[in-house]
């Protein structure tokens, strides 16, 4: 990219970086950027900014917060003794949505992989498993019907099992592979209520 600045070239390295951004976006978007109004850009940098140092996650649910706890673990009408564990803060909005769930959430923030090197170490589990000295009812399980949900959810359930804990994964008619915050909402109410116990 000699034909270009060194700045704009840069941007654009960084830009194709992001997910989904290909080299063509990329340079679509360094010279929507640098056509923009001063006020704009600062805007957006802000933006970036902001969330990355206030954001934080729920010492509760692990979820991401603007508190140390968030309106979901602060709010009273929630059945705490029922916790759904999620791979990620985006499954969790998925299921918010459906408005329908009364329970608390754990977001693991990633599912074990022994393929990708992830192990039960990587993602929140420990915090889970601190949880669960309080009084808890059941933990619903539900990860991903992709292998690494699948392998996550059996390894959640032999930890919280031998605690006398009702363990439940929510009903296939996911579809396999399938990424949890893409399916519609019925369908998900259906998987939650259609839930198997383990
Ligand atoms: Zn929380």
């Amino acid at each position: 990219m000699e034909a270009y600045s060194t700045h704009l070239t840069s941007l654009m390295e960084e830009l194709s970086a992001l997910p989904g951004i290909g080299k063509k976006s990329a340079e679509r978007m360094a010279f929507f950027l640098v056509g923009l109004p001063e006020q704009r850009v600062k805007r957006l940098t802000d933006a970036i900014t902001s969330a990355k140092q206030n954001i934080r996650y729920c010492r509760i649910c692990q979820n991401f917060s603007d508190e140390e706890i968030c309106p979901i673990c602060a709010k009273e009408g929630r059945d705490k003794g029922k916790i759904m564990v999620v791979e990620t803060p985006r499954d969790l909005a998925a299921y918010e949505r459906t408005g329908k769930y009364e329970g608390v959430y754990h977001v693991l923030h990633g599912a074990i992989s022994p393929m990708l090197g992830i192990g039960p170490k990587d993602i929140r589990l420990k915090e889970l498993i601190t949880r669960l000295e309080g009084n808890v009812e059941e933990v619903i399980l539900a990860t991903g019907s992709s292998l690494e949900g699948e392998t996550t959810a059996m390894y959640i359930a032999k930890l919280v099992k031998p605690a006398g804990i009702r363990v439940s994964r929510i009903a296939s008619g996911v579809p396999v592979g399938g990424e949890l915050e893409n399916i519609d909402e019925v369908t998900l109410l259906r998987a939650l209520e259609g839930r198997i116990e383990l």
